[in-house]
């Protein structure tokens, strides 16, 4: 068969991997000249396995005043009265419901655990290299009340063998490196077995890996203006470049997505929450964090990477609801000022700073599914998650493609779920 994967960020690429793998032609569009240039490019770097909880939740809800009205909250909403943001933020509110948090996390956990082998799988088969490494996530709780919560949780889900509960002191025994007096910490949750690794360089990785294979063709610097409909079916793709046509398309296109597919005719409930991070390379006898480091009440990740053989340390966080992709100076400086405050980094120097937009779906679940179009799958809409699901995500939609797996309509990653 011949499948066209639109777009070249995490999410295309491992697909595009699957599905060549499998023996299929394929061609990978995107509008970029290089792979990876949008949210896949500087995220957190975070393979997050055992943390999965959703963005919306009855914790969320709570906080939902507060977290907007602040003008340092890491979450801010700029897109004044969009539909498509009305009706995403409804069915956002109906998955803070406590059975619909439930219910997604138990599908993320197994997708996270599908992903983790195949990640595991791709990365010995083709020694690919981009930082992987098991550095263990703590998880740092400044309010009494979120830590235990949070602690319950860990016991209903029957995880204290993998996750350890902390107390303050233990938590800055395990992580010196952090500026915290240990009145200011309500406690932590340890996971050893959470990983980090560059998202950009595995992606760099893998597109050496594809264009070494005859049966993948690349169209970079190619953007996709819209579907070409015949006979009830998705035939081909209008690009500025020509059509494309194939047996299947499999949308990638991250936060692009929703706008493809309203032109395709449907509604595919994800919307942009942009985000930002620096990377900080401290000097070489700088005492810095061993772990991944997570501040849930700041909604910061801390994430210890090797780049080009340096120590460096990726911090990522903000959910700002809107689609501009400018830098907001302010927004960075929330980044700056925590490095400093946390780790004691000053970061006056080159910071490295960007901006991403997660394709964010209202109960943070990805859309892995056929879509009402026929010839157009889905592969979409992994929001704060993207790295950590990819290789499951990808692996879930070829098999399904290629009808190992049942139909997906009904299941957890199910586009009617979600619209
Ligand atoms: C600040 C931040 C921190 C994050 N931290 C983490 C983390 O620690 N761990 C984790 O697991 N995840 C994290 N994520 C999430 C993760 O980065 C994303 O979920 C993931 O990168 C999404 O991948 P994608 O391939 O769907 O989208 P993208 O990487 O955005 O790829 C979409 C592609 O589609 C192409 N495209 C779009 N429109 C068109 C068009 N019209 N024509 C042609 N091509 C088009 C784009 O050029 C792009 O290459 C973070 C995200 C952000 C923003």
């Amino acid at each position: 068969m011949k499948i066209c994967v639109l777009g070249a960020g995490v999410i295309g690429l491992t697909t595009a991997w699957c599905l060549a793998e499998a023996g299929h032609d394929v061609v990978i569009v995107d509008r970029h000249a290089s792979t990876a240039k949008d949210a896949s490019a500087a995220n957190g770097g975070q393979l997050s396995y055992a943390f999965v909880a959703p963005l919306a939740s009855p914790a969320t809800l709570l906080k939902l005043p507060s977290l907007l009205l602040s003008p340092d909250s890491p979450m801010r909403i700029r897109a004044g009265l969009d539909p498509s943001l009305i009706s995403w933020g409804a069915r956002f509110l109906l998955a803070c419901r406590p059975a619909a948090v439930r219910e997604t996390i138990a599908a993320q956990l197994a997708l996270a655990a599908l992903s983790r082998g195949e990640l595991a799988r791709l990365t010995q088969t083709l020694c690919l290299s981009f930082g992987l490494r098991t550095a263990g996530k703590l998880v740092i709780y400044r309010s009494a009340g979120e830590f235990k919560a949070a602690c319950r949780a860990v016991v209903a889900s029957g995880e204290e063998d993998g996750q350890q509960i902390l107390t303050a002191a233990e938590c800055l025994a395990l992580e010196p490196a952090l500026r915290l007096e240990a009145d200011k910490l309500a406690g932590g949750i340890f996971t050893a077995s959470e990983q980090v690794g560059d998202c950009a360089a595995f992606c760099a990785a893998l597109t050496v890996c594809l264009r070494q294979r005859s049966n993948v063709e690349w169209l970079l610097d190619t953007p996709i203006v819209g579907p070409v409909r015949s006979g009830g079916r998705l035939a081909a793709i209008d690009t500025g470049k020509g059509q494309v046509q194939a047996d299947h398309f499999v949308l990638c296109m991250g936060a692009a997505s929703g706008a493809f597919a309203s032109a395709c005719g449907f509604y595919l409930p994800i919307y942009p929450l942009k985000g930002y991070s620096i990377t900080l390379t401290p000097t070489p006898d700088a005492h810095t964090i061993r772990h991944s480091v997570t501040d849930m009440e700041r909604k910061l990740v801390f994430a210890p990477l090797a780049r080009g053989g340096r120590a460096a340390i990726r911090v990522a966080g903000i959910a700002d609801l809107e689609s501009d992709t400018t830098l907001d100076a302010g927004r960075v400086d929330i980044l700056r000022r925590a490095s400093a405050e946390l780790l004691g980094i000053d970061a006056a120097g080159d910071i490295e700073p960007w901006c991403g937009l997660r394709p964010m779906t209202p109960d943070s679940r990805p859309i892995i599914d056929w879509s009402p179009l026929d010839g157009l799958f889905i592969n979409a809409g992994h929001g704060m998650l993207g790295w950590t699901l990819a290789c499951g995500s990808a692996r879930l939609a070829a098999d399904t493609i290629e009808r190992k797996r049942p139909g997906t309509e009904s299941g957890a990653f199910a586009l009617r779920r979600a619209a």
